[in-house]
């Protein structure tokens, strides 16, 4: 077996892992069944280096010459349709379709050239150029892009980069004057390996960004509430770090409402616990009315909530928490139009350096404060008080605690 040949088999039998593996992600994950078009990108690529094969080995090459090339420069416009659905991306369908065609005509006209000739190798190599940058082009637009997205993105340009030095390098080195020549040059040999190397390379990191928007799914779900929709805690405590890291590098102040609903017990027991879901995720929505876009959310478990932000002026987490409490005496059941629930929130608001687990602490307090004053009502702390009160002093209104 001669290197060439064995390069294109080893190229054949890469291209069919990927579409593998691709395939078995789509199979087995119903929310990621638009993998499947990898897979398919990768296993009409693996006809390429079987259609090279046989043109060497079939003794009749001419079919096999043709498809060589319209499997290669199709595999890239199916990698763009991929890259569309990966990214949620509408499909530019007509102008795709439009590019894969002129690629086959551009073939068709050179198809008795001479292959040792530098246009003849331009006009062979460019469609493989341009399929790669529209790849390119289709990643640039991927949101949010992080780091491997971008990466995919180089790798696609650069692609497209080494297509259009190909001829330049054909002319160089010698591509054979026939198609049973060409699979036996120098030139091949390296041709094949380094595309092979590029498109592996581009495999492996469309593969990890397939696993990295998995995991990003999983993460989701494990942090969500689904009743609510709301961040759980762990999202929230995961979230939190974030927010109070960035509020501390800044200098910020951030401010946590924590909420409790009023009497909810007495609620489900009264008209059931489905009345009850409902108004738990009828508060999620007023909360996500009331705070800003970029507070941290959650349903911390049963009827409890919380909400961590940055404070942009002072006053502003106060006049969230009270327009929340006023949302709610407004809310209304379908099916029970009377009935009406209550909130009680406790709220503290300060610099970030007083740490999430204190603030977790005040704003309890405050909030118990709250449903011992009669509830429906938002209390405060101020900055400045002990941090562990005995429990004697609970709930009971302090010179340094208020109720708003
Ligand atoms: P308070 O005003 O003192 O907060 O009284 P409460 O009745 O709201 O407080 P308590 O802690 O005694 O009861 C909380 C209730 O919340 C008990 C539980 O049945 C209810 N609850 C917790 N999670 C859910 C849920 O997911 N759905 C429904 N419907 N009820 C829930
Ligand atoms: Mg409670
Ligand atoms: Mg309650």
């Amino acid at each position: 077996m001669s290197s060439a040949v064995f390069a294109l088999f080893v190229n054949a039998v890469v291209a069919l892992l990927f579409a593998g593996a691709f395939t078995y992600i789509a199979a087995s994950n119903p929310s990621f069944r638009r993998v499947y078009w990898l897979g398919a990108a990768y296993a009409v690529g693996a006809l390429t280096p079987a259609s090279e094969l046989l043109v060497r080995t079939s003794g009749w090459p001419a079919p096999f010459v043709a498809s060589s090339f319209a499997t290669f420069v199709g595999a890239f416009y199916v990698t763009a349709v991929a890259l569309c659905r990966l990214y949620r991306l509408p499909v530019p369908w007509s102008q795709l379709a439009f590019l894969l065609l002129l690629s086959l005509c551009a073939r068709a006209v050179i198809w008795n050239g001479q292959r040792d000739d530098f246009l003849y190798e331009l006009a062979y190599q460019l469609p493989f150029a341009i399929a790669t940058f529209v790849c390119a082009l289709l990643t640039y637009q991927a949101l949010p892009r992080g780091r491997l997205d971008a990466l995919l993105c180089d790798l696609f340009s650069l692609s497209s980069m080494h297509f259009v030095a190909k001829p330049f390098l054909a002319v160089r080195f010698g591509s054979g004057s026939t198609a049973s020549e060409y699979v036996s040059s120098v030139y091949a040999l390296f041709s094949q390996s380094g595309t092979g190397i590029l498109l592996t390379t581009i495999g492996i990191t469309i593969l990890l960004i397939v696993v990295r928007k998995m995991l990003d799914e999983v993460r989701q779900v494990a942090d969500r509430d689904a009743l609510s929709g709301l961040l759980n805690r762990r999202g929230f405590n995961w979230r939190s770090e974030e927010l109070m890291k960035a509020a501390l590098d800044g200098g910020r102040s951030v401010a946590l409402l924590t909420f409790d609903l009023d009497h909810f017990k007495r609620l489900n027991d009264t008209y059931g616990h489905g009345v009850g879901d409902w108004f738990i995720a009828a508060f999620a929505e007023v909360l996500r009315i009331c705070c800003p876009p970029g507070a941290i959310v959650s349903r911390l478990g049963g009827e409890e909530f919380a909400v961590l932000m940055v404070e942009n002026r002072r006053g502003e987490s106060q006049e969230i928490g009270e327009s929340v409490r006023r949302h709610l005496l407004h809310l209304a059941h379908d099916g029970y139009p009377l009935i009406r629930i209550t909130v009680s929130g406790g709220h503290i608001s300060a610099p970030a350096d007083i740490g999430l687990a204190e603030l977790m602490v005040r704003s309890d307090r405050a909030l118990y404060l709250a449903k011992a004053s009669g509830r429906d009502r938002i209390c405060f702390e101020k900055v400045g008080m002990p941090g562990n009160l005995g429990p004697e002093r609970r709930g009971r209104p302090t010179s340094d605690a208020a109720v708003s």
